[in-house]
């Protein structure tokens, strides 16, 4: 039965789990499997991605599926006979659920000759650090192949097993790191008159930047998080600092909202500084874009959930996270949808929040997973 060897291999990834772009093992498993089903296999795109293809009929018409199969540096407390073997690390996102499901569907499609077009099945290392689609797009994922449009789906813990969340547009926020160096002169703690000191204006840019948030954006429309996570000065109890550092982290919905936190950030920052008579240094990095669906990809796939699972089990207005998601690069490229689904509510099998050290993929979802693969392709590339 194909229910038992998708759990059998989901298993077996689940005790190998291997960190960004070391997936090696991980790769050479799911590779052999693909070739096993006859499929072609093109290797090291993005170092440990690969890219599975498989073509029936004459169409030109293509679906691309999307897993990504890396793991995260967490000890796992689950006590399983198939719990992670490697220490420190472990599949706590359920990318291992992500990859047997997709092997789980190239197993199906490989088995029938219902459709009429090329399935591309993406193999993406190193989501966790957001790095791996941008490099299976750098080793050409979308120019080597005519790629019309591209599918993912990630589980979620806290929502009933199989059902499906679904936005027509923004479903993942796009994830920002800054660094901002207060530069003083520094002075003793006692005679602060006779030096400058970078600790106030520091605490004046901390509590400043919150008025980019409630004051200059939209609270409806450009909604938008921004968190100073470390304050580091170089100074002692007696002595003022020359440097404090301020390192954060900013998520919003677009790339406009992007572009506009970015620069209000340095007008905050060079007005504190300015003010106090101080110097900056301000860098600003964009680690993971918006997650945004393409509105016409999202109703095929409502429509395709909606077979597999039932009407009453899709929610096809699902409201964004503010987690991010390296997908979003693959959706600059083409025409996208990034779904999520169902891993078992609270308190249930399932439900345990992604990244704790006793989360599971579900299994029950499997099928689930490859049942909806297998009917958006049939619909995609109908014959
Ligand atoms: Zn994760
Ligand atoms: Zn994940």
């Amino acid at each position: 039965m194909l229910d038992n060897k998708i759990i059998e291999w989901r298993h077996y990834l689940h005790t190998i789990p291997e960190i960004g772009f070391e997936e090696t093992m991980t790769s050479d498993f799911i590779a052999n499997k693909l070739e096993e089903f006859g499929i072609e296999v093109c290797r090291n795109i993005g170092k440990t991605g690969m890219v599975g293809i498989l073509k029936r009929g004459t169409s030109d018409k293509s679906i691309a599926l999307r897993a990504d199969f890396d793991a995260i540096a967490v000890t796992e407390k689950n006590g399983f006979d198939y719990d992670s073997k490697h220490r420190g690390m472990m599949h706590g996102c359920g990318h291992d659920g992500h990859s047997a499901m997709l092997l789980g569907a190239a197993y199906q499609l490989s088995q029938q000759a219902n459709f009429d077009g090329t399935v591309y099945f993406v193999f993406q290392p190193a989501e966790e650090q957001g790095t791996g689609a941008k490099a299976m797009i750098d080793d050409g994922l979308f120019t080597r192949w005519k790629i019309d449009s591209i599918y993912a789906m990630h589980n979620m813990p806290g929502i009933e097993i199989g059902s499906f969340l679904i936005s027509p547009s923004s479903i993942m926020a796009s994830e920002n790191h800054f660094k901002i160096e207060v530069l003083a002169s520094g002075g003793h703690a006692a005679m602060p008159h006779l030096g400058s000191d970078p600790v106030l204006a520091a605490c004046n840019i901390v509590s400043t930047l919150q008025s980019i948030i409630t004051r200059n954006l939209d609270a409806i429309h450009e909604p938008a998080v921004l968190s100073v996570t470390d304050i580091n000065t170089n100074g002692g109890a007696n002595v003022i600092p020359t440097v404090v550092t301020l390192t954060g982290d900013t998520r919003c919905f677009s790339d406009d909202t992007q572009a506009y936190i970015k620069t209000a950030m340095e007008r905050v920052v060079a007005g504190v500084t300015s003010a106090a008579g101080l110097g900056y240094n301000y860098e600003f990095s964009n680690c993971v874009l918006s997650t945004v669906n393409s509105s016409d990809k999202s109703d095929i796939a409502v429509r395709v959930a909606k077979k597999v699972v039932g009407e009453n089990k899709v929610n096809d207005k699902c409201k964004p996270y503010c987690t991010s998601e390296d997908f979003s690069f693959m959706q600059r490229e083409v025409p996208s949808c990034y779904i999520l689904v169902g891993n078992g509510s609270k308190g249930e099998k399932g439900g345990v929040a992604l990244h704790l050290p006793n989360y599971d993929f579900n299994d029950q979802l499997l099928m689930i997973g490859v049942n909806f693969w297998v009917e958006l392709v049939r619909d995609q590339l109908a014959i």
